[in-house]
């Protein structure tokens, strides 16, 4: 697979990202500008230097337009919602070694608001998916309730569940109880 490191690691913060939002977790997990920000510290998210109401609602906006490229249907729709938030977003390649890190690409400009930097890299990481023809691996958790997205990363991409130590498990839990629902049934019958 033609993903490197730094694209894992920016669809990490995307998924994280993704999941904060109400439609997948059933409650706003950025409800203001504080929780924005405990998020780019959690991120580790460089080169933020303010956060406003306006960034937050940008942020908040934008979580929808990184969620559909999930759910394109096809290859061409999804190439053209990643250009569009790319190209809106306006990206300045550059090298760049800070904080220890090795030598490794920002696609955001320079300082730019959250929100632009977040459509850029993270636009990109899902640039560099449809571009590997790994597409497919940007799923949706199929427990029946549960709206998480993830990135299957495994080799066989066999992974059906957003966190197999929450939906997995608990899907696991549930089958198990009806099993022993059922045995009991037959017992009292
Ligand atoms: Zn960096
Ligand atoms: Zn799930």
């Amino acid at each position: 697979m033609l993903i490197t490191h730094d694209t894992e690691c920016a669809l990490s913060i995307l998924v994280e990202l993704l999941n904060t939002a109400p439609e997948a977790c059933g409650a706003e997990q950025l409800p203001d500008v504080a929780a924005l920000s405990a998020f780019v510290v959690g991120q580790e998210i460089s080169e933020i230097d303010s956060l406003t109401p306006a960034d937050l609602a940008a942020v908040q906006a934008l979580r929808g337009e990184l969620r559909a490229v999930f759910s394109a249907e096809t290859t061409d729709h999804a190439a053209e919602l990643v250009n569009a938030l790319v190209a809106a977003a306006g990206t300045t390649p550059r090298l760049t070694n800070h904080d220890h890190h090795g030598w490794h690409i920002h696609y955001f400009a320079p300082h730019a608001a959250i929100g632009d930097h977040l459509a850029a890299e993270l636009g990109m990481a899902l640039a560099f998916i449809v571009m590997a023809g790994e597409r497919e691996r940007l799923r949706r958790c199929e427990a029946p309730d549960c709206a998480r997205v993830f990135v299957d990363l495994s080799r066989n991409r066999s992974r059906r569940y957003c966190d197999s130590r929450t939906c997995g498990n608990r899907l696991h839990v549930a089958a198990y109880r009806a099993r022993q629902r059922s045995a009991e049934a037959v017992t009292a019958g």
